[in-house]
């Protein structure tokens, strides 16, 4: 009887609280007044130069997400924190986001020339594009939807088939209470540095449209199918070759990236509660629209670690033959990297294309392998995972 009450009451609470929930994110300053026009409330709680806090009601996530993405060019754009506390913060760690950009964690040096050609090498363009098709062909890739949590079956089970015989790979999921939908890590161990972690991810959400987002149609083959090929495509030709890391490597697949970073601020903020020495973490958005031309490879400018990002760009000029790279700017929290940034871990975010040559087909049904500048092959994407390739085997060593 007590136990029936519980439930009734907890349901109701449950219920009204879905109605008119208020959570609170933090956003680039330069979107408070779009998000003041556009959202049903979008209070500024505290604010900073680049970084604002507002408060929101919780059912105009997915608007502002939309909202973002047009008049933005952010792929992600805010992050949902647990709290308004936490959200200011964020917005106060102006030290830790300093710490993450200019730390010089490593001797970053090209000392693996022979290997890294070798694995560099047998990068196979055909099993990328088969996988951006796969990943394609569920419906959508959603938080919620039960297409999205399929996805990541595939994804697991993939990488689990990948990794299959090495006693030193494992493939979880991360579970997250608040949604359906796990993040997938697959955790490499390192031979003799095990305690110094790199991070290669990207998200494996997708999303479109306004209304309707369970059902409605995303494919996601540029955003982000592209990025899990990619990271899958270094995690294969690791596994073909028999590499060995010698610091302990985790490619993650993360989940509700474009609903506010959710998947990947959760992993983040659980390694920094834990203290665990990340020494170099890459993103993976967007890796198979070629839309600057002159320019292949793009790094983010803002909200990443100056020595690393420099650092891969010497990994292209070493041993990524033919490709050229630059610089460009997305904004705060355009992508999980910015996870990892805010809580003090150096970040790169290499991308496809400025800022401004950004893919217009994205976060729609349009965004397919066709649709792409690479035209329907992942030419664009197996430049990245031959810089990940590099960046694996010269960060793990
Ligand atoms: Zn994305």
């Amino acid at each position: 009887m007590k136990k029936l009450w519980m439930m009734v009451l907890s349901v109701a609470v449950l219920s009204t609280g879905a109605f008119a929930k208020e959570i609170y994110v933090t956003i680039g300053s330069d979107a408070i007044d779009m998000s003041q026009k556009s959202l049903m409330t979008a209070n500024a709680i505290a604010t900073s130069s680049e970084i604002t806090v507002l408060k929101i009601n919780e059912k105009d996530i997915e608007k502002l997400s939309h909202l973002m993405h047009v008049n933005f060019n952010r792929c992600g754009g805010f992050i949902v924190h647990d709290s308004e506390q936490e959200a200011i913060a964020v917005l106060n760690n102006n030290a830790v986001r300093k710490t993450a950009k200019s730390l010089n964690f490593l001797n970053y040096t090209i000392t693996e020339g022979e290997r890294v050609q070798n694995m560099i090498s047998r990068v196979n363009e055909f099993k990328m594009r088969d996988m951006i098709l796969k990943l394609s062909s569920f419906n959508n890739r959603y938080y919620k939807s039960q297409s999205g949590v399929d996805s990541q079956a595939y994804v697991k089970s993939t990488w689990e088939a990948i990794a299959a015989g090495r006693t030193d790979a494992k493939v979880e999921y991360f579970m997250h209470s608040a949604w359906p939908q796990p993040s997938v890590v697959m955790t490499v161990e390192g031979s003799t540095m095990k305690d110094e972690i790199l991070v290669i991810g990207g998200h494996a959400d997708s999303i479109a449209g306004f209304w309707g987002r369970e059902r409605a149609r995303a494919p996601g083959a540029d955003d982000n199918a592209s990025g899990i090929a990619t990271i899958t495509e270094i995690m294969r030709v690791m596994m073909e070759t028999g590499y060995k890391p010698q610091r302990t490597v985790k490619f993650m697949a993360y989940a509700a990236e474009e609903v506010g970073l959710k998947g990947s601020k959760a992993i983040a903020d659980q390694y920094k509660a834990q203290g665990k020495n990340v020494v170099g973490v890459v993103q993976f958005d967007m890796t198979n629209h070629k839309g600057t031309k002159n320019l292949d490879i793009v790094f983010m400018k803002d909200f990443t670690n100056e020595a690393q990002t420099k650092f891969m760009g010497s990994l292209i000029d070493t041993y990524v033959t033919g490709v050229s790279w630059g610089y460009s700017k997305c904004g705060y929290g355009c992508s999980d990297h910015a996870s990892w940034h805010n809580v003090g871990y150096p970040a790169s975010m290499p991308f496809e294309s400025t800022m401004g040559d950004i893919n217009g087909k994205i976060h729609t049904k349009n965004d397919t392998i066709d649709a792409v500048g690479s035209q329907d092959t992942a030419d664009h994407a197996e430049k990245f995972a031959r810089l990940g390739v590099a960046y694996l085997v010269e960060m793990g060593k």
